[in-house]
């Protein structure tokens, strides 16, 4: 049985396990989708500074992979060539392929724009607009066309708001300002605008990073629920996080995927010697 450790503060003062430290949630061993994102040899520069080198990996469809590494690793790099947020980002250059659906979403037919209502992404800090909870959620499927009448557009925001677990503390006042609600609240304001547009992909990036224990428990557990109908990849710092939401687990080192597995695997019978040392906080 792996030593389970609660949180990242904990692989810095707890004694080294001699085995892997994090354990795999309930979840861990549920059955994964077919490939939803096939990667192969993505590399990015910024400017002449190479971030990741001919990364390749594949991504189940109806499931969470995490990504796990120290901070600089290019895990957040990797992120944003699938929904192409690099192109934003000046000096920016990206090699190599990112299929969804079999199709590269780097050739210029496809519309960025298009790509990001696809593949969602919600970010460290939770980034509400500055209008109402209801316009939060209206937004994105009022400027793509999903709703043909107010009372449509009124059911997507309540089936979204129900979906990210936020219906009830907010369905009594829609029209406060989504930036009124509570981090871990306006966190699941952002997944509710998120999903509003019909993603199949949701990114996240550190989502709990800013959040209290309590909110992280809450958004860990949509994360759980949301996998069955989505692809779900989340960058994490927290071994214990990865381990509870996810089936699959990258690790990233240097630029480079070490290793990507079963989050079962990962975390109790890792291959790479660097992975296991990064799990039982040897390096980090
Ligand atoms: P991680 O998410 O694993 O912490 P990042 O993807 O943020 O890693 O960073 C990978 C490398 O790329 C780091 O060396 C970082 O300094 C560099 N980097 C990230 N974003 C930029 C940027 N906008 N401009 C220049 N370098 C960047």
């Amino acid at each position: 049985m792996p030593q389970q450790i609660s949180d990242d503060a904990a692989r810095t003062t707890a004694p080294r396990p001699a085995s892997p430290a994090a354990a795999p949630g309930a979840g861990a061993d549920a059955p994964v989708g077919p490939t939803k994102i096939a990667v192969r040899d993505v590399s990015v520069f910024y400017g002449d500074k190479q971030a990741l080198f001919e990364v390749s990996l594949d991504i189940p469809d109806k499931a969470v992979t995490a990504f796990i590494g120290p901070s600089g690793c290019g895990k957040s790099t990797f992120l944003r060539c699938i929904n192409r947020m690099n192109d934003t980002i000046p000096g920016a250059r990206v090699a190599g392929e990112v299929r969804i659906d079999g199709e590269d979403v780097n050739v210029r037919t496809v519309d960025p724009v298009l790509l990001r209502q696809r593949v969602g992404m919600v970010f460290q800090k939770p980034n509400p607009f500055p209008k109402s909870i209801f316009e939060n959620v209206a937004y994105g499927p009022k400027i793509h066309g999903l709703a043909s009448s107010k009372a449509e557009l009124e059911g997507i925001v309540e089936t979204s708001l129900k979906r990210a677990g936020l219906w009830r503390e907010v369905a009594d006042r829609l029209q406060a300002p989504g930036t009124s609600l509570s981090g871990g609240q306006q966190q699941r304001l952002v997944i509710a605008r998120a999903i509003a547009v019909n993603p199949e992909v949701i990114l996240m990036d550190e989502p709990c990073s800013a959040l209290d224990p309590i909110a992280t428990a809450r958004i860990e557990e949509l994360i759980d629920e949301l996998r069955e109908q989505y692809c779900i990849v989340i960058v994490t710092h927290s071994m214990a996080q990865a381990a509870r939401v996810s089936q699959r687990t990258a690790f990233f080192h240097m630029g480079k995927v070490v290793e990507m597995g079963s989050t079962e695997d990962i975390f109790t019978n890792p291959g790479d010697p660097r992975t296991l040392d990064y799990i039982t906080g040897r390096f980090g």
